[in-house]
């Protein structure tokens, strides 16, 4: 397996990128009347995830900072694979990311007439031929890189033989399989792809925008650059593994070219993350087959799932510039992932106090019936977002693990006889410790002194430790989703006598149906962030009901990668 990058200049964002170089190079040479435009052209066969986001940042942001214009378009080329649902979902994530294809929205399936003209036109040309082997004979005359391939005996059927054959088989008089168009090139290039590749094929199924219009329909790369080339596109940015493609590319736009104008593919690696998998096929296993709970767990890698966990867009935007654009693959720690949105909480999301394990106390001198109102700040990072009131009474709760009965020498936190402070309330100190009758702890006896309101020291004496807490009268009841790695393992993908599934992480669901938080999260909008002092991020989940408030757990606080770093 590649290196893990996580290096700590990938905290650094970083503006440039060698497109954007190869851009500006362009833009130096006047070439294409110095317009830039690109696109963003996904196949509605799943949902999106990281690894697209990174691409459509790339794409829309070159337009942004070029002054150019980003086109949104569906690669439907293959009618077995695609559903008007992947396309809903992909446009309200491209928009949820925060960018616009204005009315510049395009589906391949818009040029089928086109390219089918174009087809009939290269077999005009002499430049395609109807084949009738079998795709096993086909594949296996293509030869091998070190050696040639073998030429079709249908190689050399007439134009006119051709085009009777692409009609018919346009016109369904042929069953699937039967026979293909293929470009007439070169079954000698040293590169595979120029080998008479294959730019029709016989589908009977019907498409998702098209019906059954269509008898044949056209292969990825006759279909792309094509595009581009129509949409007037002038860089064509797609994954590594289309470098090879890329002389069939320019192949077709030479022989479709009328004009000066021409698109011209740069190739990135594709994004790969640590502990997840992102193919969309093996995404759509673990839909297919409920390993998760749909395209929008919160423990996928799309966007919809990340949107769920409690991602922003400005953190995934921010993430995308962390990891630059090289031509290297590599994988990136998902812990850098972590990093981004945890910075960008931090900075917005409004802090509640959330009681995941509840503990509970009794203030035993404070009086009953009583509600003290106690002023809380919304976020420091943030002075702007002000403070609000927090209800303290009798009856509270504290977290489980705020307690011990016998601390160990370094845990400062409450246990009997000592003293703590509940942040923005009071100090407390512990009495008594009530059990049941087999010796759990039922609740704790406190006292509080009444004179340390807002939780400052009346005397200049201190305590070791703050802990968070929640009103009992007036906490609202919630059910916390904590989530963990979908997979154990840092590459589920790099086994390979071992299918990814076997390494998905057992633990990676936990859910707490009996949490406590502060009365502030009544007013909460599904996917309204918040950050649980002491605990991590939080969003409320659109399972929320107004009885029984969702959370689910975003990222904790600490920030391992950080950590990491710094320890060298
Ligand atoms: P997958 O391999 O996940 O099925 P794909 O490449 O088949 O992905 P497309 O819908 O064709 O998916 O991708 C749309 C665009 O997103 C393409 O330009 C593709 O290069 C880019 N893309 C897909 N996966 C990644 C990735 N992991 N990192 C960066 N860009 C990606
Ligand atoms: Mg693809």
């Amino acid at each position: 397996m590649t290196d893990i990058i996580n290096t700590a200049e990938n905290a650094d964002l970083k503006k440039t990128n060698f497109i954007h170089l190869q851009i500006t190079d362009d833009l130096n040479q006047r070439k294409n009347n110095s317009r830039i435009h690109t696109r963003f052209p996904p196949e509605p066969n799943g949902y999106l995830h990281i690894g697209h986001a990174k691409s459509i940042c790339l794409n829309f942001g070159i337009a942004e900072k070029f002054g150019g214009k980003c086109n949104l378009r569906f690669d439907d080329t293959n009618p077995t694979k695609e559903e008007t649902e992947y396309v809903d979902s992909i446009m309200n994530d491209v928009r949820w990311l925060g960018f616009d294809w204005e009315n510049r929205l395009y589906y391949a399936s818009d040029y089928f007439q086109k390219l089918h003209d174009f087809a009939i036109l290269l077999i005009n040309k002499g430049k395609a031929y109807v084949d009738n082997q079998d795709a096993e004979t086909i594949s296996l005359q293509k030869g091998t890189p070190t050696r040639p391939g073998t030429e079709s005996p249908f190689r050399n059927r007439s134009v006119e033989e051709n085009l009777d054959l692409f009609m018919r088989m346009s016109n369904g008089d042929f069953d699937e399989g039967d026979c293909v168009l293929r470009a007439k090139i070169d079954m000698n290039s040293p590169n595979m792809h120029m080998r008479d590749p294959i730019i029709y094929r016989i589908m009977k199924t019907p498409h998702h925008r098209t019906g059954d219009k269509w008898g044949v329909y056209p292969m990825y790369d006759f279909a792309h650059g094509q595009s581009d080339y129509w949409e007037g596109i002038t860089h064509s940015i797609c994954t590594l593994e289309f470098e090879v493609h890329r002389p069939l590319y320019d192949w077709f736009v030479d022989h479709l070219m009328d004009s000066d104008y021409r698109p011209r593919q740069i190739e990135f690696a594709r994004l790969n993350l640590t502990y997840t998998v992102m193919s969309k096929r093996k995404l759509l296993e673990l839909v297919k087959d409920n390993h998760v709970n749909g395209w929008d767990d919160p423990r996928m890698p799309t966007i919809s799932g990340l949107r769920r966990r409690g991602y922003t867009p400005e953190s995934i935007r921010n993430f995308s510039d962390r990891i630059g654009v090289t031509k290297v693959d590599g994988v990136i720690d998902v812990s850098l992932l972590e990093y981004s949105v945890r910075e960008h909480l931090n900075k917005t999301a409004q802090r509640v106090m959330g009681v995941l394990n509840p503990l509970k106390v009794i203030i035993t001198n404070f009086p009953e019936n009583e509600t003290v109102e106690l002023e809380a700040i919304n976020n420091p990072e943030d002075e702007s977002m002000g403070t609000r009131i927090v209800p303290f009474s009798k009856e509270i709760y504290i977290e489980q693990e705020d307690f011990m009965e016998n601390p160990p020498s370094k845990f400062f936190r409450l246990s009997p006889g000592r003293e703590v402070r509940l942040r923005y309330a009071y100090f407390i100190t512990c009495n008594e410790v009530v059990k049941d009758e087999n010796g759990n702890v039922k609740h704790l006896l406190c006292t509080c002194d009444l004179a340390s309101k807002g939780g400052n020291s009346p005397d200049g004496r201190k305590v070791k430790s703050t802990l968070h807490w929640v009103s009992a009268e007036h906490a609202v009841k919630s059910e916390v989703r904590l989530y963990d790695r979908l997979f154990s393992d840092e590459n589920p993908d790099g086994h390979k006598e071992i299918d990814f599934k076997q390494f998905m992480n057992p633990d990676s669901f936990k859910k707490l149906p009996v949490c406590y938080v502060e009365p502030f999260v009544k007013t909460a909008k599904p996917l309204d962030h918040f950050q649980f002092e002491r605990l991590g991020y939080f969003n409320l989940d659109y399972d929320s009901t107004p009885e029984k408030p969702v959370f689910n757990l975003t990222v904790q606080l600490r920030d391992s990668w950080a950590k990491e770093q710094s320890k060298g």
